[in-house]
């Protein structure tokens, strides 16, 4: 499995359309175990203009340039929240503080803060951050003239299917690599470790993969439950009434962002399970609209995407909610502090006949584990 992350539950989000999480949730209904599915790293992105909102604007080219963060009064914020390096904080800081910002209601009309390089506008218009000074500069911001509106939004979920150091799952023969595995980074993560894990995890889940593969009797191609699924798609697709795909489409990421978005809080991610039930339900009612069979499909599509999207809201909120501390990408204003003492562990989730069980676990140890049946060796992996 490497469908990448779930950026699609976030209104705000700089991601291709089709990365809604099938994956996730794929893995959930097969009865794997994902982990981490709190964690996410958040990154700073164009709030304004709408033309390229979620643009990433790559904001830390602009603040080790010297550009300042404004929140909607005029104040550089970032002091209250990192007194002794102000914009220069780490990525995490920097971005649950614009989080904060927008939540306690000192964003601008666009939910963002202010990003202002007039004063080094030299540095960023002739350096690595040029091409982005010419994008906003076609949409009408001049950088020289104005500051530009920016937000925080999801960039890697950090967490998913849970592997071992070969890629394997908790379900024999199923690989996954890549943002669709989780457990690699923790809570948080540096610059560059996403394409990095990709690469390195991706590689070794092929070689895992195809070595036990090399040994197995070819599947049963009548197993796997396909028929019923086929049967259950022509009836999925017979089915009228409800509203439209986009306007659910649309509550999921409201609740994505808003609910249980970057700034958590117990009450909120509480409501939140209420109203992904009813979203749930919406969504299996919707008809699949469309006057010829190429847009009856597309509409199809996005009513299963939007059913993973509710599902992986939930494993966010479930394992947010068990999680009673702020940790990387995991902030709670109700709980806002690290807490090692009882919170230095995974939480772990499950579908039980539907219903997600979540459960703490401590986290492995270091050591490599016997490879896959078929792999030579685990100490070195030849790249040719
Ligand atoms: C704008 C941007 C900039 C980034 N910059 C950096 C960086 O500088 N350094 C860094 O380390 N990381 C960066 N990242 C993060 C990094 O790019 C990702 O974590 C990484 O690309 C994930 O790779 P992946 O192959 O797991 O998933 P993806 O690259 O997301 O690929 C998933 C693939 O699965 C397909 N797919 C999804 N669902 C289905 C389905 N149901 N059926 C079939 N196919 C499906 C998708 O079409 C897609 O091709 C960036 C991310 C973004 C969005």
């Amino acid at each position: 499995m490497a469908t990448g992350g779930a950026p699609q539950l976030h209104e705000l989000n700089d991601s291709p359309p089709y990365i809604s999480g099938d994956g996730y949730a794929m893995a959930l209904r097969a009865g794997a175990d994902l982990i981490d599915m709190e964690f996410i790293d958040y990154q700073l992105l164009a709030a304004a203009p709408e033309r390229i909102r979620g643009y990433p604007p790559h904001t830390s080219g602009f603040i080790n340039a010297g550009a300042y963060l404004y929140n909607k009064d005029g104040e550089r914020f970032m002091w209250r929240y990192d007194p002794e390096r102000g914009e220069r904080a780490t990525r995490a800081i920097v971005n649950r503080a614009v989080g904060t910002e927008i939540y306690q209601g000192r964003g601008t009309e666009s939910h963002g803060i202010l990003l202002d390089a007039r004063h080094v506008f030299d540095v960023v218009n002739n350096g690595a951050t040029a091409d982005i000074v010419r994008v906003f500069r076609n949409c009408g911001v001049d950088m020289a003239e104005s500051p530009i509106e920016v937000a925080s939004g999801p960039h890697t979920y950090l967490g998913g299917i849970r592997i071992d150091e070969w890629g394997r799952t908790t379900i024999e023969g199923f690989y996954a690599g890549g943002e669709a595995a989780g457990g690699i980074h923790g809570a948080n993560r540096t610059g560059g470790a996403a394409l990095a894990d990709s690469y390195v995890f991706g590689l070794r889940a092929e070689i895992g993969a195809a070595c036990e593969a090399g040994d197995r009797e070819r599947p049963d191609p009548e197993g796997g439950g396909w028929r019923e699924g086929i049967a259950w798609l022509e009836e999925r697709a017979n089915r009228s009434g409800g509203g439209g795909v986009d306007e659910i489409r649309r509550e999921v990421q409201q609740v994505g962002t808003v609910t249980i978005g970057q700034i958590r809080d117990g009450d909120r991610l509480k409501k939140a399970l209420t109203e992904l039930d009813a979203l749930e339900r919406d969504n299996d009612e919707v008809s699949v609209s469309g006057d010829s069979p190429k847009k009856r499909w597309e509409c199809m599509r996005r009513i299963l995407e939007t059913g993973n999207l509710i599902q992986v809201a939930r494993m966010l909120t479930t394992a947010g909610l068990m999680r009673e501390e702020s940790r990387g990408g995991h902030f709670r204003f109700d709980f806002p502090d690290l807490d090692d003492e009882n919170w230095r562990c995974n939480i772990v989730l499950r579908a039980h006949n539907g219903e997600i069980s979540a459960r703490r676990e401590e986290i492995p140890g270091e050591g490599v584990g016997d490879p896959p049946p078929g792999v030579p060796s685990t100490a070195a992996i030849p790249v040719e």
